[in-house]
């Protein structure tokens, strides 16, 4: 053996040495994961915290708010943060990334930095399994044991209402038209779009049921008529809206549409389509309009995350596309040490990531009495939602809303909702200003 040869294995000795004494409990441990060290880390996983093992899956608007308080809240709890994403883009503000009104570093955190700021680990897996019975996680990196499990991962889409089970309709729909509504790719090809776009329509369509960010396609409109508009493109942006009205902040988009966009917006509601060609570059309605489009944006409905299912927390069959917990204390029904939050919940909340943020606080509270034995008290997760309708300057238009139990229809409603439709004069500018300073303190709150 040469003097490289053995710097080699000495190297290599001291490495092992180091990854094993991290040493975490034993119940962690997972004889396969010792047999391929790629899945090995979650084994390795250094503990912060000598009480309950909390286990966050999905570092998103929600699960980032959980984390962090819960750390604060029960300052022994041994809170590990689950992500598939390697680093957060926001998708709140990514419309005003698509016009080029702030770039991509606003958008852009390190989770890192969210766990190292708020002594919580930060474990970058992907979860493809839970086994409630014996309280495991298995990630694509090694398995872990917790005490109390959070599911935060968000929405999926649902295409079936149209492609009806055709998987070729669907894979183009979501490759070519992505709907921009959950990963960051999905925004970077609209932008691409948007960027290239020549002349003719530009299709986007507004999902019914509660999907997710009730104002963003109507704001997204709003801001590709204006680039088209400011850029002397040739383009009409034309949104399908499968709801009979604007669902929100219907005065400001209205207006918006009617003085600032006349001749670069075509607002159609009730809208469902029945027929892709996306051959011919053509959409028909379920009234027989056909459309021909020279680029689009395909929003579907909208889902809980498949992980639900997977974890066996979904609600019944018909249901299934949420989580099934108690809507107070967000605790899945059968099973105290699992919950829900963010997007994935069933409650009517406004799937948005202000909503999702200021519930992280709650769930967290929920979890944090659990633990400390202490009865639980709900209180409402807080809406605050800019939307932006124009650019240079930016004027914006907001709502700001708690929620109340109705007991008679059982369900959650709005309560002590506010907002400011007028995007003219100072008011729309100085709400231009809160939208950008809304998102820096949401970021600041999520990661330092
Ligand atoms: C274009 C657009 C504009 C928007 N504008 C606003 C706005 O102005 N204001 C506002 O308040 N909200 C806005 N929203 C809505 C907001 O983004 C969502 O409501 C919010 O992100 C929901 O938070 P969440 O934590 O439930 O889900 P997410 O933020 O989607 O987080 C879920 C996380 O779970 C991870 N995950 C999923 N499955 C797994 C798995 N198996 N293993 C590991 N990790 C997993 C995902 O990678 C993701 O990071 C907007 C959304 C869009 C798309």
């Amino acid at each position: 053996m040469n003097r490289r040869d053995m710097l080699k294995l000495a190297g290599a000795t001291v490495a092992t040495g180091a990854i094993s004494s991290y040493g975490s409990s034993t119940k962690d441990m997972d004889s396969k994961a010792h047999e391929n060290p790629i899945i090995s880390s979650a084994a390795r996983l250094p503990r912060n915290g000598n009480g309950p093992r909390v286990i966050v899956v999905g570092g998103g608007w929600s699960g980032l708010s959980v984390a962090k308080r819960l750390k604060q809240f029960v300052p022994q709890a041994d809170v590990v943060l689950v992500e598939q994403r390697t680093t957060f883009v926001s998708c709140p503000i990514s419309n005003l990334w698509l016009v080029g009104e702030v770039d991509l570093e606003f958008l852009t955190h390190s989770f890192l930095d969210a766990a190292n700021n708020n002594n919580y680990t930060f474990f970058h897996s992907s979860v493809y399994d839970v086994d409630r019975k014996k309280q495991i996680v298995y990630t694509n990196r090694g398995y872990i044991s917790y005490d109390y499990l959070v599911l935060a991962p968000g929405i999926d889409y649902d295409y079936s209402r149209w492609t009806h089970g055709d998987e070729e309709l669907e894979y183009k729909l979501r490759t070519q038209y992505p709907a921009g509504f959950r990963t960051h790719s999905e925004h970077a090809t609209i932008k691409d779009k948007i960027e290239n776009f020549d002349e003719g329509n530009f299709i986007l369509t507004c999902p019914g049921g509660n999907y997710r960010c009730l104002p963003a396609p109507y704001e997204r409109t709003c801001l590709i008529a204006d680039y088209f508009k400011k850029n002397g493109i040739k383009g009409k942006v034309i949104l399908m809206d499968e709801n009979v009205d604007i669902t929100i902040k219907k005065k400001g988009f209205h207006s918006a549409f009617n003085e600032m966009y006349k001749d670069y917006v075509t607002y159609m509601p009730d809208t469902k389509i029945e027929k892709f060609d996306l051959k011919n570059k053509t959409v028909t309605t379920e009234f027989g309009e056909v459309v021909k489009f020279a680029d689009a944006a395909f929003y579907p409905h909208v889902r809980g995350n498949k992980l639900l299912e997977i974890a066996g927390v979904a609600k019944d069959a018909i249901n299934k596309a949420e989580a099934h917990i108690d809507p107070f204390t967000y605790q899945v029904i059968g099973d105290p040490h699992v919950y829900c939050s963010g997007d994935a919940r069933p409650m009517g909340f406004s799937k948005s990531g202000n909503t999702s943020n200021s519930e992280g606080h709650v769930v967290a509270r929920s979890i944090a009495d659990h633990i400390l034995g202490k009865k639980f008290k709900w209180s409402s997760p807080h809406t605050t939602c800019y939307s932006a309708v124009a650019t240079k300057p930016l004027r914006s238009i907001f709502v700001n809303a708690d929620y109340k139990w109705n007991k008679a229809n059982g369900s959650f409603g709005f309560y002590n909702a506010a907002t400011m439709e007028n995007w003219h004069g100072k008011s729309g500018t100085n709400a231009g200003r809160g939208t950008k300073e809304w998102a820096s303190g949401m970021y600041r709150d999520m990661f330092s």
